[in-house]
C-alpha cells in the first residue's frame, strides 16, 4: 500500500513500556497475568520519530504466500504503527463485549491494512471461534476508541519488544493487552504444519486472542485428534492434526491443561 494511503488511514507511534509485563507466548511459559496496556500514545499522523536504537535493515526479507502476493518486511521494523479504522460489526450474539484495535507496522509491505482487518474480523467473528460459546462478543474499533486489546502485525524484532520475556523473533504472543502476530508467521506459517496458510493464520489469531480471553496452554488429547487451539501448534503438534477453532462443531473442544514449549526450529525465521 502506498505511503500516502497509509498516512491517510492514520499513522500512529507506539511507545513501549514492557517493564513488568509477562508474556504468554507459545515459546514461553505463562507465569502470571500480565501488566496493563502498554500502548502509551496513539493518534493520527503523529510526528514522534521512531526509536533511534533500532538498526536499519537494508535488505527486506522477501516472503511469499499462497496467493502469490509478496509480503516483505525488515527483521527489525521501525516501531511505527498504522491503526485501521473500526467497524460497526459485532461478532457474537451474547456475552461480554471485548473491543480490539488492529495495527500494522508500517514497514510491512504486501499486506493491505483494510484487507488484513477484514481477515481478522472474519476469523474472530467465525462461529467456530471464541464467540461460539456465547461467552464473548468481539468488535474491532478504531485507533481513538477505547479497547480491551490491540492486535499487532509486527516485524520479528518488534514482536520481541511487544511480547517482553525471552525474545525469539519467531513465535507470536499475547502480553497484557497486546495480541502480537509475527509477520514472519503470517507470511510463511511454520514448516510441516500440515494445513494451508489460511488455516495457520486462523490458528495464530485465535490462539493468541484466546490468551487474552484467559485461556492457558493445552495438550494434544490423543494421536490423530484435532489439536486444541490452545495447544502450541507453532512449535509442534505432538500427534494431533491442525485445528484453529475452540468450537469446531458447535461444542467447545479443548485438551488437558499443559504445555510443551518445544524449541524454535533452527534455520528458520
Ligand atoms: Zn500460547
Amino acid at each position: 500500500m502506498p505511503k500516502t494511503a497509509r498516512r491517510a488511514a492514520g499513522v500512529a507511534l507506539l511507545a513501549l513500556a514492557v517493564a513488568g509485563a509477562v508474556a504468554a507466548c507459545e515459546g514461553q511459559p505463562v507465569a502470571a497475568p500480565a501488566a496493563g496496556p502498554v500502548v502509551m500514545a496513539i493518534g493520527d499522523a503523529t510526528s514522534v520519530p521512531p526509536p533511534a536504537e533500532q538498526p536499519v535493515q537494508a535488505q527486506p526479507q522477501p516472503q511469499t504466500q499462497a496467493q502469490n502476493v509478496l509480503i516483505t518486511f525488515p527483521l527489525t521494523g521501525s516501531g511505527q504503527w498504522m491503526f485501521t479504522p473500526g467497524s460497526d460489526q459485532v461478532a457474537g450474539t451474547q456475552g461480554r463485549l471485548m473491543r480490539y484495535r488492529i495495527a500494522l507496522e508500517t514497514d510491512i509491505d504486501g499486506v493491505g491494512p483494510a484487507e488484513f482487518a477484514k481477515v481478522i474480523r472474519t476469523i474472530l467473528g467465525d462461529p467456530r471461534g471464541w464467540t461460539g460459546g456465547g461467552e464473548w462478543r468481539l468488535q474491532q474499533v478504531g485507533p481513538d476508541d477505547s479497547a480491551d486489546f490491540t492486535i499487532y502485525l509486527a516485524t520479528p524484532a518488534s514482536r520481541d519488544k511487544l511480547c517482553g520475556g525471552t525474545p525469539d523473533g519467531y513465535t507470536s504472543c499475547r502480553n497484557g493487552s497486546n495480541v502480537v502476530l509475527n509477520v514472519a508467521r503470517w507470511a510463511n506459517a511454520v514448516p510441516n504444519y500440515g494445513a494451508p496458510l489460511a488455516l495457520y493464520r486462523q490458528y495464530m489469531v485465535t490462539h493468541e486472542t484466546g490468551h487474552r480471553l484467559g485461556h492457558g496452554h493445552e495438550l494434544c488429547p490423543g494421536a490423530g485428534k484435532p489439536a486444541p487451539v490452545m495447544e502450541q501448534q507453532t512449535l509442534g503438534l505432538h500427534g494431533c492434526v491442525p485445528n484453529p477453532w475452540p468450537y469446531p462443531n458447535g461444542r467447545e473442544y479443548s485438551g488437558p491443561s499443559g504445555e510443551y514449549n518445544d524449541p524454535i526450529p533452527e534455520g528458520t525465521s
